[in-house]
């Protein structure tokens, strides 16, 4: 059985050579991450490229992710390094401090003495340091160390609960912003929006780059929780970011929202990728724990499109078997899983021809020991529709949109084939020619059954309007049953 869910890579020093790549992409990697909060324009631009030639020469679509840095809180760099906070120590953030010390280091954003007062719990290097707001003082925020430890250079800070007035998109971003449509990014997460309206920017300003890509909406402040609804409809795809959302909602509180967000994004009919520390000893260890093992698990149960590595593939010591691992848990527990008709659809009132096809044929894949479902689609949206469905049922994306193959790399059970389709085809051929396809993949066999979706006029998006379901085979036959045939 093929993986339903799919898998991100993050690409970093440890996975940015040709030979590398080619074994990521071997070991099942279905999306790249290039994190713009690490390295120049033209790595990323690199390396996108170089993963489409060798995804290429592999036979295979790879998405393509552009992952902005946004507003990311850093203290600055200090003398020697690194220091040692002890609890109860002073420690002072200082906006002109240029190199650090034992009682003080510089930041990044000198807003941030507008957004604390006496009694505000900061959170340095994901919660690690906790550092409390004794005053502000001019351009010096004293805070008395709670939780101590080692503090090195460029260190995250965060605020407990969130409040950060920090805008979503930073001139870094809005430069990147371009840089990502320049390598054609098939989607680019934007961090730590506020709001519908800090996604709806990122796409104006993507737009008018010339990007194409989906917009994710990495939910990783406070406010992003509360305002989940809103920012779920201004994007096409969201991520639990945990590692931040974590950090400011409280790691106890992260299982019960992810739960709430994958559930949510899949009913609006949006796309979900669970990220960060999924398979964190991999950075190390060859193997991961069974308590990684068991949240990628419930990733997968909990209905996630994508589960994500970041520096386990970036920066860790074994980028492919932590794929690999990926790979198997998501396998097996699919396998074992037994979701199917159980909350086979989102509740909720068709609206279009396209989506109502694209329902019925789950429903009908649910019912009938349907093989594959084979979906001619220009935009990949009746793809979208199908695989919010719970269905073991594959769902072929047939497209002759080199944009589409690459976006619904991310859509659970979804698999991309490149297929020419002219609006003065003969729709019947065109479907054969699709069951043949299927066929010499060996994704199908003879008896089986294929339902097929389609547009009549072909080619035109959003226009399917047509379901056939066909038994493999049965065409030929009469074909070769047919007097004088
Ligand atoms: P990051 O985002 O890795 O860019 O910080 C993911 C997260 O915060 O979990
Ligand atoms: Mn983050």
């Amino acid at each position: 059985m093929k993986r339903r869910t799919k898998i991100v890579a993050t690409l970093g020093p440890a996975s940015s050579d040709q030979e590398t790549i080619d074994r990521l992409i071997e070991a099942g990697v279905d999306v790249v991450r290039l994190n713009f909060s690490h390295g120049i324009a033209e790595d990323h631009v690199q390396r996108a490229e170089l993963v489409r030639a060798r995804a290429r020469a592999a036979g295979r679509a790879v998405g393509v992710l552009a992952d902005l840095q946004g507003p990311k809180i850093r203290i600055g760099k200090f003398k020697d390094g690194k220091i040692f906070l002890n609890p109860g120590d002073p420690f002072i953030l200082d906006i002109e401090c240029q190199l650090g010390d034992q009682t003080r280091v510089g930041l990044t954003y000198p807003e941030l003495i507008h957004d604390v007062t006496r009694g505000t719990t900061l959170l340095l290097n994901d919660g690690m340091i906790v550092l409390w707001v004794d005053q502000v003082m001019g351009k010096e925020v004293h805070t008395r160390v709670v939780q101590g430890g080692e503090l090195s250079n460029n260190k995250g800070i965060n605020r407990a609960g969130g409040g950060l007035t920090a805008p979503a998109l930073t001139d870094k971003d809005r430069e990147d912003i371009i840089t990502a449509a320049r390598l054609e990014a098939d989607y680019i997460a934007v961090s730590f929006p506020r709001c519908a309206e800090d996604m709806h920017e990122a796409r104006r300003l993507l737009r008018s780059a010339g990007g194409h890509g989906a917009l994710v909406a990495k939910i990783e402040r406070a406010e992003a929780v509360e305002a989940m609804e809103e920012i779920i409809d201004a994007s096409d795809a969201i991520m639990v970011a945990r590692g931040d959302l974590g950090v400011e909602i409280g790691d106890a509180a992260v299982p019960p929202v992810q739960k709430r967000l994958i559930k949510m994004a899949r009913e609006r009919n949006r796309v979900v990728i669970t990220a960060t520390q999924m398979m964190e000893s991999m950075i190390t260890n060859p193997i991961p724990t069974r308590a990684e093992v068991s949240d990628v698990a419930n990733a997968v149960l909990d209905g996630t499109d994508a589960v994500m590595l970041s520096a386990e593939t970036a920066s860790g010591k074994y980028p492919v078997e932590a794929v690999a691992a990926m790979d198997r848990v998501c396998r097996e527990t699919e396998r074992q899983a037994h979701w199917e008709n159980d909350n086979l659809l989102p509740e909720h009132q068709w609206l279009r021809m396209d989506e109502t096809i694209a329902g019925i044929s789950v429903i009908a894949a649910s019912r009938l020991p349907i093989a594959a479902i084979a979906a001619f689609t220009e935009s990949g949206a009746t793809t979208l529709w199908m695989s919010r469905a719970n269905t073991h049922v594959p769902i072929y994306a047939l497209s002759p949109q080199v944009h589409t193959r690459r976006k619904v790399t991310l859509y659970r059970g979804v698999y991309p084939i490149n297929f020419r389709l002219n609006r003065h085809d003969d729709p019947g051929q065109v479907m054969r020619a699709a069951e043949d396809e299927l066929r010499r993949r060996g994704s199908v066999r003879d008896g089986d059954l294929i339902l097929i979706t389609i547009g009549e006029p072909m080619a035109a998006p959003g226009g399917t309007n047509t379901l056939k379901i066909v038994r493999v085979g049965d065409l030929a036959r009469r074909e070769a049953e047919a007097p004088g045939g």
